[in-house]
């Protein structure tokens, strides 16, 4: 007998997910979900049907889903819809193997302070390259520019800049760049990064208040480096589009690039690359190395030269 009851939601958007159960909003509210039992194909079926590793098959947060709705307040997930891309932790303990924290993130805020404390260049290099190698553009946003002199940072933003990465200089004291993190989020799905005291909260608490504490309140209950699986939100903004957090989240700097890849994450590198007198240069003392060419003529920072080195040495 046909329910009545029984809708279907074509893009259904997962906002939380944990432990087998997953929020999706609906016109009408939240849809509380779980997912159709693997057992039904069988865990090997459904694994080489879609040719997916197996964690790939359980919705993360930014997911966009096929969802059956039963009675306005709990549904199925059927399918989860190709992610255009996938934020990845490593699973503690075992080096290559990845675990989905969020997917279709449309760009990760990296936040450093002008002072206390000071940018360290490597961690920031870092993160930037974590955000190529997952697909998701960045912005850079350099917050308590009240500790220093006016002017002072203009060096550091500009080579940033010239990368191609948009810098909002912002201080939640003095309310800089605050309207122009704002426009920033409205609308998209976010992650905001970056060390601990840099302001995070703050800041997003200048964007929306409450805000910075909600996702406060997440990374800190669920604990540091937990095998186990995490909670994980999507906050909504006031002004449309959500930030995005769990614990996993502020491991992204972590998450290991392979050392292949990792040049490939300096999107100024990329021209070179291939270009090397020797197809396995490792850019460091051969001859005929097109990347070393490109610093010596000034297309590519000496800073950032280094700084690629020391993460491959450092990890
Ligand atoms: P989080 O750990 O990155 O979330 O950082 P918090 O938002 O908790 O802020 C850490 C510390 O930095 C707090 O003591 C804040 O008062 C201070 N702080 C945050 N933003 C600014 C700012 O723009 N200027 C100054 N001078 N201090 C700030
Ligand atoms: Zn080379």
């Amino acid at each position: 007998m046909a329910d009545s009851r029984i809708t279907r939601l074509a893009d259904g958007l997962v906002v939380q997910a944990g432990s087998g159960v997953f929020d999706v909003p609906a016109d009408l509210g939240m849809i509380v979900c779980t997912i159709r039992g693997r057992s039904r194909l069988g865990r090997d079926a459904s694994r080489s049907l879609r040719g997916l590793s197996d964690h790939a098959l359980v919705p993360v947060v930014g997911d966009r889903t096929l969802v059956t709705i039963f009675d306005r307040e709990t549904g199925v997930i059927e399918a989860i819809l190709p992610r255009h891309n996938r934020f990845s932790r490593k699973v503690a303990g075992r080096r290559h193997d990845e675990r989905i924290i969020a997917a279709n993130i449309d760009q990760v805020v990296v936040v450093f302070a002008a002072a206390e404390p000071s940018v360290r260049e490597t961690a920031l290099t870092r993160y930037l390259a974590v955000a190529e190698h997952s697909g998701v553009p960045a912005v850079v946003c350099i917050n308590k520019t009240d500790l220093v002199p006016r002017g002072s940072l203009e060096q550091v933003a500009g080579a940033y800049e010239s990368l191609g990465y948009a810098v909002i200089l912002a201080s939640t004291r003095t309310q800089k760049g605050i309207g122009e993190l704002t426009a920033l989020l409205m609308n998209k799905i976010s992650v905001v990064v970056g060390p601990s005291g840099v302001g995070k909260s703050l800041l997003l608490n200048a964007v929306q208040p409450g805000l910075g504490l909600a996702v406060g309140d997440v990374s800190k209950s669920t604990g540091k480096g937990k095998h186990t699986t995490t909670s994980s939100r999507l906050y909504p903004l006031d002004s449309g589009g959500f930030v995005a957090d769990t614990a996993g989240m502020r491991e992204f700097g972590f998450w290991d690039i392979p050392e292949d890849e990792l040049t490939w994450c300096f999107r100024e590198m990329g021209p070179f690359l291939g270009r090397c007198r020797f197809a396995d240069c490792t850019h460091v003392t051969e001859p005929g190395c097109a990347i070393r060419g490109a610093v010596s003529e000034g297309a590519i920072s000496e800073n950032r030269y280094r700084h690629c080195f020391r993460l491959r040495v450092e990890g």
